[in-house]
């Protein structure tokens, strides 16, 4: 069974462990500093003792009060140390989870993106992985700590008096019942806070996308409804966690103070009887102050603990989500490759069981080099075409072939480099405009970059800039017209030199100069590389070697502009009207 698989079973500890066991030798030594702090700071009160004997004995007390200060000094030295460790171990443990989540939302699968919240997935990453931190430190170092003292009392507990043990235990019992009822109860109210942030972070990330068309409607006052609806639910949730810890952190004192009256009822009929002596009964009852402190320790790290757990449960629920295999990109190929030849096969597809089918049977042939354009109403499934070829998602049935080998039996890296996509409303990242370009080929040298600014007709952008390549082009390139971003997105794609090169209305926002200047463009890279565009202009259809003509999910012909224009009535129909022929 691979990890996804198996994560959604595992309980949340046990993902804890994985993420704590790079550090557990850390951790240890920090909570062994913090005993031994807590131990020094048991002797004080005899070096002190030793110090007032001095002083009443009239004799030199610099000898003591060296070794006073020396402890003290050393005692705040080494717990500092402790909890510096400590926090540091508790960093890294969030640090490694949020590595392990970071690598795995890159890797998830398309389909499962379609379905989640990116802003939740954010929130997962960023708001959850810091509850580790307090789990780390306060829940595993306290269960220890407490843990060990505890059992060590009970060791001597049992020692003075093995029925008065008895008592305490079954008080405790009680206490622990009650614990049961309250503890899931911090757990659930706890993931549901965590849920409640994951919905603010998909909100925020709905608002934020999109403010500009926000503010454009007035919307402004529902959004910040929603917003406002999402922290109050959060704060709801966390008030009631916090409810419930009360209320767990108060049983666990009130079943202390209960031992110790069962234990002076039950003592005092023993001393009475003659079964113990008193002294017995005074120690034991100094036995059951002493189990105070680290019984309240272990309850509070179990109540921590469910804080955690909620967080753990939602980042074991993003690591369950479909992912790629993990692998590294391939290097793209060398500028001598040959093209790539392409072929669908009575492909069938669809996005979702419960949606209906985008492709019934798609088949058509691509040899290499040469254009082939797509053309069709939309809606027709031509992006789709390309998000198979991709591989962001499988057909159901059907064969895409890339070389003749069937795309499942690429490994995944390198079919993608072998392709530059331009997709339909490509991205520009936020960054410099250098950064975007050489996004898909950090190693293209200059020259070469120059070359393709200017095949792109990007140079003359690129010189306006302040800062020329190294200027930021901002946040979703909203900086760029939709007509250089999309030139940007075209450049991109040719700077990984593909020997498939998808281009989906990449050109549908450029002016008539530029349209013309691109199309000279692509039937230059025609020459030397399998070309497929989506295209709704008669100008960059009539060029094209070949084009497909989609409608409703399948292939209704395949020819030249002038084969179809008298063999299919809907290529005719669409050449003559406004669809294809605004462009000219
Ligand atoms: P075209 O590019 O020809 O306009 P698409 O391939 O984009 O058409 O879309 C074909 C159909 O698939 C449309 O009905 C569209 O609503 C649907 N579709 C596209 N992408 C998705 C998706 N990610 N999830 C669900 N349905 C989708
Ligand atoms: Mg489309």
């Amino acid at each position: 069974m691979s990890n996804a698989e198996t994560a959604g079973i595992r309980p949340p500890w046990r993902l804890l462990l994985d993420y704590v066991r790079p550090h557990r030798w850390t951790l240890l030594a920090g909570a062994v500093l913090s005993l031994v702090t807590g131990a020094t700071g048991l002797l004080l009160p005899l070096v002190a003792r030793g110090l007032i004997e001095d002083l009443s004995h009239d004799r030199a007390i610099s000898g003591a009060l060296l070794t006073l200060t020396g402890l003290v000094v050393a005692n705040a030295a080494v717990g500092a140390l402790g909890s510096y460790v400590l926090r540091r171990t508790a960093e890294s443990v969030v640090l490694g989870a949020r590595r392990a989540l970071s690598s795995y939302l890159l890797r998830l699968r398309i389909p499962a993106v379609d379905r989640s919240e990116p802003g939740d997935l954010m929130a997962r990453v960023t708001s959850d992985t810091t509850l580790l931190r307090e789990v780390t430190t306060d829940s595993l170092v306290g269960l220890g700590t407490g843990g060990l003292t505890l059992a060590a009392t009970v060791v001597m507990m049992a020692l003075v008096d093995p029925v008065l043990l008895g008592v305490t235990l079954a008080v405790i019992l009680v206490a622990g019942a009650i614990l049961g009822v309250i503890v899931p109860r911090i757990n659930r109210a706890s993931r549901q806070a965590q849920d409640a942030v994951g919905v603010m972070g998909a909100s925020l990330e709905r608002v934020l996308g999109a403010l500009r068309t926000v503010k454009a409607s007035g919307a402004e006052p529902r959004e910040e409804e929603t917003l406002h609806a999402a922290a109050e639910e959060s704060w709801r949730q966390s008030v009631r966690a916090a409810k419930w810890s009360a209320a767990a952190g108060n049983t666990a004192g009130l079943a202390m103070q209960s031992a110790f009256i069962t234990v002076l009822a039950v003592g005092g009929a023993r001393v009475a009887t003659g079964a113990i002596g008193v002294g017995t009964l005074v120690a034991f009852l100094l036995y059951v102050f002493y189990l105070m402190a680290p019984i309240q320790q272990v309850v509070g790290a179990i109540t921590q603990y469910q804080t955690g757990a909620a967080a753990l449960g939602r980042i074991q629920e993003a690591l369950a989500l479909p992912a790629e295999p993990a692998a590294r990109p391939a290097p793209l190929p060398s500028p001598a490759a040959e093209p790539a030849s392409l072929s669908f096969t009575d492909v069938r597809f669809r996005y979702a069981d419960d949606l209906p089918y985008v492709h019934h049977g798609v088949t058509f042939d691509v040899p290499a080099r040469g254009m082939t354009a797509f053309v069709g109403p939309s809606g027709a499934g031509k992006t789709t075409v390309f998000s198979l070829i991709e591989r962001f998602y499988d057909p159901e049935s059907g064969t895409i072939s890339l070389d003749g080998r069937a795309l499942a039996d690429w490994e995944l890296p390198l079919l993608r480099s072998s392709i530059g996509y331009v997709e339909q409303d490509a991205p520009v990242l936020s960054g410099s405009l250098r950064a975007n370009l050489l996004l898909g080929n950090p190693e293209a040298d200059d020259d070469t970059v120059r070359r393709v600014l200017k095949t792109t007709r990007l140079d003359g952008l690129a010189d306006r800039l302040p800062q020329g390549l190294e200027t930021r082009v901002g946040h979703r390139g909203t900086k760029l017209s939709g007509g250089e971003r999309q030139r940007v997105a075209i450049a991109r794609a040719l700077l990984r030199r593909p020997r498939l090169l998808l281009l989906d209305e990449a050109t549908s926002q450029l002016d008539a100069v530029n349209e013309a200047a691109l199309r000279d463009t692509v039937a230059d890279v025609a020459r030397t590389t399998t070309v497929l565009v989506v295209a709704h202009r008669l100008s960059t259809v009539t060029t094209a070697d070949r084009i497909v003509v989609m409608d409703s999910g399948r292939v209704r012909a395949v020819g030249t502009h002038r084969e179809l224009v008298t063999g299919d009535p809907l290529y005719a129909e669409l050449a003559a009207t406004q669809f294809l022929a605004t462009a000219e």
